[in-house]
């Protein structure tokens, strides 16, 4: 099937109909968000839904388990959906929570320093751990999901079927290890899984890991939001690389308790330090709204800074063996630069591959082809939009795919044709917020009006 419609299939909004109970015993390692909504998908398909998180602490704050936690997620059209479709009601509930929703004017997007047409789009943003708090409450409020804290230490296997898990329990003084039978493991151990090092150690292929390095730097400061900026709740600014200033993405968005979170980011030789006063230097850089919410509201708390050397996947679906009982979800399959703001939107659509695959009708005993087929789809998606534009990066030094300088300038034209037109801006805001593939950019006609309108607003330089 075609990417673009299978993609839209996978995003569909509406909770599946056609759901049996195909295992006995699921179990889930690793407890964040992509772990919560595999959770969630398998609730339907197995009698009984094991979660083991090793740092089973209150979600509403940051844990060391997810140590971005500090930094501002922001939660992307395509990923609302799928939480609204896996928890019915969830945007909802977040916003009477006191989440904030952002639409039409209180939405400001900048391309260097020009600010982009106003979208129909809604954001609807809130702190990590205010999100993964509420996922959670979803998930552990089904009857036949439960989390256990202990730490996933390996898998069983027996012939060519991964059996179970090896755990040991949060706070055993004597360190034991225990089994635990299951027809299906879920690795969503984020990205620094050790899920490949288990496969060798027991005779089989670590999936093959592509990186592209990016040396990224980010640092999140809050402030307490009071009147300075009324009608504006979200604002977003790139730095494209050529345009005479450091490359870089910036968010200011409005949380819950009254506050403005608001992230810097820079790579290489440019990283945003713990420094309050290097924090409001930089947003002196950047359209005026930063530096005003910077120097006029109290700053909350202290700067926090988080490093990330590069992007990375694991092509599972590459491997010629591949044990059954087993796959793999959220970063633990790809975790991208995080300013594109797609980690937590991918996980669920690796929630909604997992639903697919498991209504289709699969022979548990075999390995689960058809899962990480799906999976790679989306993954292709993501990492096409954010690697185009990191390739381009004067820092970055590849590896570069076949077809990039093409696949660059494109991805390009379309970005500064999205400044000025609404309808390119649509297009291109639903495949960065994972809404559609980004093959529906690659479309002449498309094309054609965004040579139209970059030339007729640049005419000196062509
Ligand atoms: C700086 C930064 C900013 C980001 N910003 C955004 C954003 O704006 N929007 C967005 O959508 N995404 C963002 N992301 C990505 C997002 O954080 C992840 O994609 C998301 O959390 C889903 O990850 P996950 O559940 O796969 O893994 P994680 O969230 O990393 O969680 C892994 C879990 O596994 C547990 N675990 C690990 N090992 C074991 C073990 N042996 N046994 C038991 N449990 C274990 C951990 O304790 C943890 O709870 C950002 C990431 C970073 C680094």
């Amino acid at each position: 099937m075609r990417p673009v419609r299978r993609f839209r299939e996978l995003g569909a909004a509406r909770p599946p109909a056609d759901t049996r109970v195909l295992l006995r015993r699921a179990i889930v390692l690793g407890g964040s968000i992509a772990g919560l909504l595999a959770a969630r998908v398998l609730s339907d398909h197995a009698a009984e839904v094991i979660i083991l998180e090793r740092d089973d602490q209150d979600p509403g704050r940051t844990r060391p388990g997810v140590p971005q936690s500090t930094q501002v997620h922001v939660l992307l059209d395509g990923g609302r959906v799928q939480l609204d479709r896996w928890f019915p009601g969830f945007s909802h509930g977040m916003l009477a929570d006191g989440a904030v929703l952002s639409k039409g004017d209180a939405i400001r997007m900048y391309v260097d320093g020009a600010l982009k047409v106003p979208s129909n789009d809604e954001i609807v943003s809130a702190g990590r751990p205010f999100l993964e708090s509420r996922v959670r409450a979803r998930a552990l409020a089904l009857r036949n999901v439960r989390l256990v804290a202990a730490r996933a230490r390996g898998l069983t296997f027996a012939g060519d079927r991964v059996t179970g898990v090896r755990y040991t329990a949060d706070g055993d003084p004597a360190d034991r290890v225990t089994d635990l039978p299951a027809d299906l493991v879920v690795d969503a151990m984020g990205r620094s899984s050790r899920l490949g090092d288990w496969l060798e150690q027991a005779g089989w292929s670590r999936p093959p890991m592509r990186r592209v390095g990016i040396d990224l730097g980010y640092a999140t400061a809050h402030f307490r939001r009071d009147d300075t900026r009324p009608g504006v709740s979200t604002v977003q600014s790139v730095v494209q690389p050529g345009s005479g200033q450091r490359p870089g993405v910036s968010v200011l968005t409005a949380v819950e308790d009254g506050r403005w979170s608001m992230l810097l980011s820079g790579f290489a030789d440019d990283h945003p330090t713990r420094d309050p006063e290097d924090f409001r230097a930089r947003c002196r850089r950047l359209p005026e709204i930063f530096s005003s919410v910077a120097e006029r509201c109290p700053m909350i708390g202290p700067v926090a800074t988080y490093r990330q050397a590069d992007s990375r996947r694991r092509d599972f679906h590459a491997l010629r063996r591949l044990p059954a009982g087993l796959v793999a979800v959220g970063d633990a399959v790809a975790s991208f630069n995080p300013v594109y703001g797609q980690g937590m939107s991918s996980a669920a659509l690796h929630a909604s591959c997992l639903s697919a695959y498991l209504r289709s009708g699969p022979t548990i005993s075999a390995p689960a082809r058809g899962y990480f087929d799906l999976v790679r789809l989306v993954v292709d998606a993501a990492w096409q939009t954010s690697t185009t534009n990191d390739l381009g990066l004067p820092h970055v030094d590849g590896p570069y795919p076949r077809g990039f300088r093409v696949a660059h300038r494109l991805s390009d034209l379309i970005l500064r044709a999205s400044v000025t037109d609404a309808d390119i801006n649509h297009r291109f805001l639903q495949v960065t917020h994972m809404r559609a593939h980004p093959n529906t950019l690659i479309r002449p006609g498309l094309l054609l009006r965004a040579v139209r309108v970059t030339r007729a607003r640049t005419p000196a330089a062509h």
